[in-house]
């Protein structure tokens, strides 16, 4: 089978992206690489084998299945988190593939345990802390509990990490809460503490913690779109920029590009509509050429009449609506254009570029979603 796109990956691209994190980090704290999402839309087998290429060996999946996926894919000295779900029936084989996992209220504390004591080994999880995220995490209140039941059940847990989550580390006007929080985790922390209770690792950092809050660093940083070379956000970016003035370079690369070509090419008379309904008129004789990628493969149908792609170097129109299976793109302009010929969506081609951040501008998408929302079924090529 031979898809209507593809995406290519850029290891060197990564092992960009990691070096500048470990330039800022120093060389002690682990680095988990975040995979949830596909591995943002990077696909998770490929992600797994970059990464670990470059030096990583510790994983975040958000549920289980994911997990799964990275364990299949990965070598077997790297470690694996799960920061979210996972049903109480999977806790045997997680215990037994020794797969950490998040616990963040009594209930997943008792059956872990539970399965823990039947299976006669002990379960290795990271205690969340509720810390003003306010999603999951174990509240202040509930601390005495904690302690007790933590005390009780030694033998049963290996304590592997105390973590929390920041809520909003990429926006200054978050300040006061992340804040807030850093200092909520650390009445914590030193609670456990005073009642002899520790972790092999303290971790609480996403990229924008890790890049903005220093403070937040630890023992591991979690870094999801960082490392997929995005700022978390342009003021994350702006917020670096003075440190980056030396080398005056962004440090961070986009792995991902996303490329197509040419289906077929249709003249155009002036007056005439192209696609659906009437959002597009021509208003003078052109030519078009349509590109096999629509809503369906994750380009947005709110690109209509405005997205752009490159072809032979020259950025080129989306003329009317973005369907399920194509665009029309206006190729008016060029000379020489065939069928078959390269078109990218995302990336470069000669000496222009087309970034994820116009594009998810264009269609009011985050990175991130955008990103995740690239369909697993588009093939993923490494490019080392
Ligand atoms: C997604 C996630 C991260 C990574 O966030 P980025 O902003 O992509 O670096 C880290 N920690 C947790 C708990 C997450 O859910």
């Amino acid at each position: 089978m031979i898809a209507t796109s593809f995406l290519e990956i850029s290891a060197k691209a990564y092992r960009q992206n990691i070096r500048y994190i470990r330039s800022e980090i120093g060389p002690k704290p682990t680095i988990s690489a975040v995979v949830k999402g596909n591995a943002y839309g990077h696909g998770i087998a490929e992600m797994v084998q970059i990464a670990e290429k470059a030096g990583i060996r510790h994983f975040s999946a958000f549920s289980s299945d994911e997990a799964w996926l990275v364990k299949h894919n990965s070598s077997k000295n790297s470690e694996i988190m799960i920061l979210g779900m996972l049903y109480h029936e999977e806790l045997e084989a997680l215990i037994k593939a020794e797969i950490s996992f998040y616990v963040f209220d009594f209930e997943r504390l008792e059956k872990t345990v539970e399965v823990s004591k039947k299976i006669g080994k002990a379960a290795k999880i990271h205690i969340e802390l509720e810390t003003g995220f306010h999603r999951t995490g174990f509240e202040w209140e509930e601390r005495e509990k904690l302690v007790q039941f933590l005390q009780k059940t030694k033998e049963h847990v290996i304590l592997e990490g105390l973590c929390t989550h920041y809520a909003g580390a990429e926006s200054v006007s978050n300040f006061v809460r992340v804040k807030n929080q850093i200092s909520v985790y650390y009445r914590f922390k030193d609670y456990l503490s005073e009642n002899h209770i520790f972790f092999n690792r303290y971790h609480t950092a996403c990229s924008a913690a890790t890049l903005i809050f220093p403070e937040t660093i630890m023992d591991m940083v979690r870094i999801g779109i960082a490392g997929y070379g995005f700022w978390p956000t342009k003021e994350t970016y702006f917020a670096k920029l003075k440190d980056l003035s030396k080398t005056n370079k962004n440090p961070l690369r986009r792995l991902i590009s996303w490329k197509s070509q040419i289906m077929s090419l249709k003249k155009v008379k002036m007056g005439e509509f192209v696609g659906y309904g009437n959002s597009f008129m021509a208003l003078k004789n052109m030519k078009l050429a349509i590109v096999p990628v629509g809503y369906g493969h994750g380009y947005s149908r709110l690109l209509s009449n405005s997205g752009q792609v490159l072809i032979g170097g020259q950025h080129c129109q989306v003329v009317g609506t973005v369907t399920m299976n194509a665009i029309a793109v206006n190729i008016t302009q060029l000379k020489n254009v065939q069928v078959g010929d390269e078109v990218v969506l995302i990336g470069k081609q000669k000496s222009k570029e087309i970034t994820v951040a116009s594009f998810s501008e264009s269609t009011q998408q985050v990175n991130y979603e955008l990103l995740t929302r690239l369909p697993k079924d588009i093939p993923r090529k490494i490019i080392p």
